[in-house]
């Protein structure tokens, strides 16, 4: 076959992902061609918080946490029941740290540690974010650093086909313009890094049924190709039916509320005003339990002292702006701003009081004696759960190879980020918080390394 153009490496997806494989193969002096199909690279990327979780940075090092491969990957499989390929988890953590270091020297991407609170399941203070904790942040870092290094990035360039040798071996792609034109491009290796299926209504309700009408709050460009080429290539995938979603989305803003709030001492009540669920718990699991409530909504309830921490939040600042928080100077006039049943509010908060003294008494099993007790001023927002993104997809190796069904490696096809199963077992429960940017980030740098390495590229 003639192509219309040939690179040595091609990557279809501009997110986190496909930046940092693109960055790691121009160091190594290749030069790749990332293949987006937007006008501007941003995908869920740019739509997070941008925390990306590792172990063993500098940046913790300059703050004092202790923390290493062992015990972030304990963290993750903990979070995940065992329900993952520790070999994977083993490489991107000790990936994870040397890849934040590089992204901070080698390429200017201002990271700094997130403090004062820990996500549900993490042992240590590990997120690495922009300063505005912020993906749009992160992703238009990692734009300016690829522009840096004179990586070509083709913009409105929906990849729509795989060409396959006869024995698996990747021989470059198609894409097709807003347009409707098309153009081939060959490629001695392949990195998929075009995430997962959140945005594909119909693989969402083959795969997480029990999310089919929640939204989706990633990027719609998300579509499942990576995953639906390689069912085609007869590649291995995994945990299919695992997501991230979150139970803290302002309804209707649809602006994120940190749970922060939650971990740090706030409560999730249904319209009847009961809690429903263990806030302890993580926001992805959180989702499905707001969504079976009625109308699939809920409130958080907290106080000035998480409002406080909330405003560290840009995110919140919007939903302030936007009138999504309601304050108020007692419980009872913030039920009725709420719409929520004052006795049994009342009572709820009652209750949450006697707990903190019964550390274990609580139905949900949550421990209230850890955060101080709630005080007035109140405030309470409405939210829902949403779909944020997939977490199941290619089964890869250590190098971030894509698997064959009989557990071989294709030679030059990579996935990473989304595209690559993930971290975090089989349901919504095993994500842990930045299990996303994790793999994104650290499976992106091995697929990029590996990549550089084969001797066609
Ligand atoms: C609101 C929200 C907050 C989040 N916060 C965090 C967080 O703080 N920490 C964390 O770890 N995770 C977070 N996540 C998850 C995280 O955003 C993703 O896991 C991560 O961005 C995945 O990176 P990626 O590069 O694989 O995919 P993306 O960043 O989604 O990039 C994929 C790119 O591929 C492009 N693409 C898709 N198909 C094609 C195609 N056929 N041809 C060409 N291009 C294509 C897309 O347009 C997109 O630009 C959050 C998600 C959401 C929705």
């Amino acid at each position: 076959m003639i192509f219309d153009i040939s690179v040595p490496v091609a990557i279809v997806g501009g997110g986190a992902a496909g930046m940092v494989a693109a960055l790691s193969l121009a160091d190594a002096g290749i030069s790749p061609l990332i293949l987006e199909r937007d006008p501007v690279p941003s995908g869920s990327t740019g739509l997070s918080s941008g925390m990306v979780p590792a172990c063993g940075t500098k940046i913790q090092a300059a703050e004092g946490v202790d923390d290493s491969v062992n015990i972030l990957s304990q963290d993750i499989i903990e979070k995940a029941h065992g329900e993952v390929d520790r070999a994977i988890v083993e490489v991107v953590c000790a990936a994870s740290g040397p890849a934040i270091d590089w992204l901070v020297e080698a390429h200017a991407i201002e990271l700094t540690l997130v403090g004062g609170f820990l996500y549900p399941g993490h042992s240590r203070l590990r997120m690495h974010a922009p300063p505005s904790r912020q993906g749009v942040d992160l992703i238009g870092g990692l734009t300016v650093a690829a522009e840096r290094a004179g990586i070509d990035v083709m913009t409105e360039a929906r990849v729509v086909d795989l060409f396959v040798k006869e024995r698996g071996d990747i021989e470059g792609v198609g894409i097709e313009r807003p347009d409707g034109s098309s153009e081939t491009i060959s490629c001695q290796a392949l990195i998929l890094a075009c995430n997962g299926y959140g945005g594909n209504p119909e693989l969402v309700k083959r795969y997480i049924p029990d999310m089919a009408t929640a939204n989706y709050f990633g990027h719609a460009g998300n579509q499942g190709e990576a995953i639906l080429w390689g069912e085609d290539l007869g590649a291995a995938t995994s945990y299919l039916g695992s997501y991230q979603g979150h139970g803290s989305v302002a309804h209707p803003h649809g602006i994120l509320i940190t749970w922060a709030l939650m971990t740090e001492g706030g409560i999730l009540v249904n319209a009847s005003g009961q809690r429903f669920t263990n806030e302890h718990e993580g926001y992805s699991e959180q989702a499905h339990r707001v969504m079976m409530q009625p109308d699939g909504l809920a409130w958080d309830i907290y106080d000035q002292r998480l409002h406080e921490l909330g405003k560290g939040f840009e995110d919140y600042v919007q939903a302030e702006k936007m009138g999504a928080v309601k304050m108020a100077t007692s419980i009872e006039e913030l039920s009725s701003m709420l719409g929520l049943p004052q006795d049994m509010l009342v009572q709820t908060l009652a209750e949450c009081r006697q707990l903190r003294k019964e550390p274990s008494a609580d139905p949900l099993g949550r421990d209230f004696s850890t955060k101080p007790s709630l005080e007035p001023p109140f405030y309470g927002i409405k939210v829902t759960g949403s779909l944020f993104h997939t977490q199941g997809g290619l089964t890869v190796n250590t190098e971030a190879r894509v698997l064959r069904q009989d557990g071989s490696a294709f030679v030059n096809l990579f996935a990473a980020g989304g595209a690559a199963a993930g971290l975090s077992g089989s349901a919504d429960w095993g994500y842990l918080s930045g299990n996303g940017l994790l793999t994104a980030v650290a499976l992106g740098r091995i697929a990029g390394l590996t990549a550089a390495k084969l001797p066609e590229v």
